[in-house]
């Protein structure tokens, strides 16, 4: 079995120039996450705030902290000291609560609209229609502790590249169409989209930035 290190050159040897790669670390141990770490990468995905947390305070700080799951209010103020960016943000209520922390620790916070593109039932995100409420928001123009920097999906759990494609390029497709709304609040340059099974397809479709668990560390 390749290394956790061959297989993070073996990534990062295919990434387009526009993408970026996401170590997903979730449910590894600080081990694992120390070998990516020397092998190079420095941006890591978790998707539970206890996790990412004591990984943080056990780990060099050099690293990029990239909150990957679906994030509750009342847990904001654990990681807005340090996170780099929430991928997550299914909802006006928990952008709020972002700035209310992020202005506690004097920083800014970027942030992606999380959409749900998948035909699957169970996974978070917002409708095109409620993302595009949020952006237009009056009220988005008050946090100025956030900032929104574009948008995350995750495609249907199928064999069927087709439809995974498809997938993909309606999120591209929303994520250009929300450049005319570009302010203060808002810059969309980050398209989080691909993950082990299916980054290749996203990258063809516009992915900056793929976020890779079990391509990089085995099965969890
Ligand atoms: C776990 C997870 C990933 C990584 O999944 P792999 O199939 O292991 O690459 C990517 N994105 C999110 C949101 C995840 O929860």
């Amino acid at each position: 079995m390749p290394s956790i290190a061959e297989n993070i050159a073996r990534l990062e040897k295919g990434l387009k120039q526009e993408t970026k790669l996401v170590a997903v670390t979730k449910t590894k141990p600080v081990e694992a996450l120390m070998e990516a770490y020397q092998a190079g990468s420095k941006r890591f995905g978790e998707n539970k705030v206890q996790e990412m947390v004591s990984k943080f305070e056990a780990l060099p700080k050099d690293i990029d902290w990239h909150m990957i799951g679906h994030l509750q209010t009342n847990k904001v103020k654990y990681i807005a000291p340090f996170v780099t960016l929430i991928h997550s943000v299914d909802s006006f209520k928990l952008l709020k609560e972002i700035n209310k922390e992020a202005a506690k620790s004097e920083r800014i916070i970027e942030c992606l609209l999380q959409i749900f593109i998948a035909s699957e039932e169970t996974k978070f995100g917002l409708s095109e229609e409620e993302a595009a409420e949020i952006l237009n928001s009056p009220d988005l123009a008050a946090l100025t502790h956030i900032k929104v920097i574009g948008l995350m999906g995750m495609a249907s759990n199928t064999e069927d590249t087709n439809i995974i494609r498809t997938e993909f390029r309606g999120l591209k497709a929303l994520f250009e169409s929300f450049k005319k709304l570009e302010n203060d609040r808002i810059e969309m340059r980050e398209l989080s989209m691909g993950m082990s099974g299916d980054y290749e397809i996203a990258m063809e479709e516009g992915s900056t930035l793929i976020r890779v668990g079990s391509a990089i560390f085995g099965s969890r």
